[in-house]
């Protein structure tokens, strides 16, 4: 598998993250690829082992632990619908009366934390821990320097989490809940950490590294299709027919794309475009599925 051949033609383009002042100063230039398959191989290219802020990646993490763990109907309080507006958008919470379109919508994310921090005692350990079993590296851990940096100029994601509260859709304190918020968007991890991690939903919800099912058959092609369908932001049909994996994207550059039944391939690439999506990374994915004839469809 030639992913040599995708870093090279891949030229840095793009606008790094600033409205979180801890992601504007990574250099522009980055780029790294990792691809992992459910029958153990590896390739990497590039910066492939840095690590980067995986941001909204994380909220893929956090459905799959509450998918697991919460026992009541996380559905009644969490849509499962393309949203077709910003990942942050109040105008939308509005309208539907506090109940976010999707888990991957910060609004939708808050609200899976918060179901979250109602069953277990540490919420953000546990979800620290459940990050390291699925990736098989003890040493990924939050980025406190990012957490704090969003949380002082989280204004848009505090007015989210206050607009849920007063639809009754968050049941713990609200710094609490924000906390966990941001921490979980702060983890560092590498290509190589996310192709690990997200490894069992091409692989059936089994990890190969844990050695045991971490979702059902069943939910992990749940997952996949909530992915499908908002995994990029409002550029979500664009991803669909340009690359035609589920995926989810970060606005620190990152993207994680699932092949079903083969592999996974993370790419991280800062430079943004407009949609808040790697630029870099769009095109790498395109190319690699190109390359490789791999599309759901
Ligand atoms: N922590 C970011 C925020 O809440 C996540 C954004 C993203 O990666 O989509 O704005």
């Amino acid at each position: 598998m030639d992913v040599d051949q995708v870093l090279l033609e891949v030229v840095g383009e793009g606008e790094v993250a600033s409205y979180i002042p801890a992601l504007a100063r990574v250099p522009a230039d980055k780029f790294g690829i990792a691809v992992q398959t459910v029958e153990g191989d590896s390739f990497r290219a590039g910066d492939a082992e840095e690590r980067f802020s995986i941001q909204s990646i994380s909220k893929v993490f956090s459905l799959m632990l509450a998918m697991r763990i919460v026992t009541d109907s996380l559905w009644d309080r969490v849509g499962r619908e393309p949203s077709g507006n910003a990942f942050n958008s109040l105008v939308q919470l509005e309208f539907e009366r506090g109940i976010p379109r999707n888990p991957f919508i910060n609004a939708g994310a808050i609200v899976v934390i918060d179901a979250l921090i109602s069953v277990l005692n540490e919420a953000k350990i546990c979800f620290l821990e459940y990050a390291r079993g699925l990736s098989g590296n003890e040493s990924i851990n939050f980025n406190d320097e990012v957490a704090r940096s969003e949380s002082e100029t989280g204004y848009i994601n505090f007015a989210l989490a206050n607009f849920l509260k007063a639809h009754d859709n968050i049941d713990n304190d609200l710094d609490v809940v924000l906390d966990t918020y941001f921490h979980h968007c702060s983890l560092d991890m590498s290509c190589v950490d996310l192709a690990r991690a997200f490894l069992p939903l091409a692989n059936n919800g089994f990890s190969t590294i844990l050695g045991d099912a971490v979702l059902t058959r069943q939910q992990s092609r749940q997952v996949n299709s909530l992915m499908l369908t908002w995994g990029l932001y409002d550029a979500v049909g664009r991803f669909a027919y340009r690359v035609g994996l589920p995926a989810k994207s970060g606005v620190g550059g990152g993207i994680i794309a699932i092949v079903p039944n083969e592999m996974t391939i993370a790419v991280w690439g800062p430079g943004l475009d407009k949609t808040g999506n790697s630029a870099m990374g769009t095109r790498a994915l395109e190319m690699f599925a190109q390359m490789t004839q791999r599309s759901i469809f």
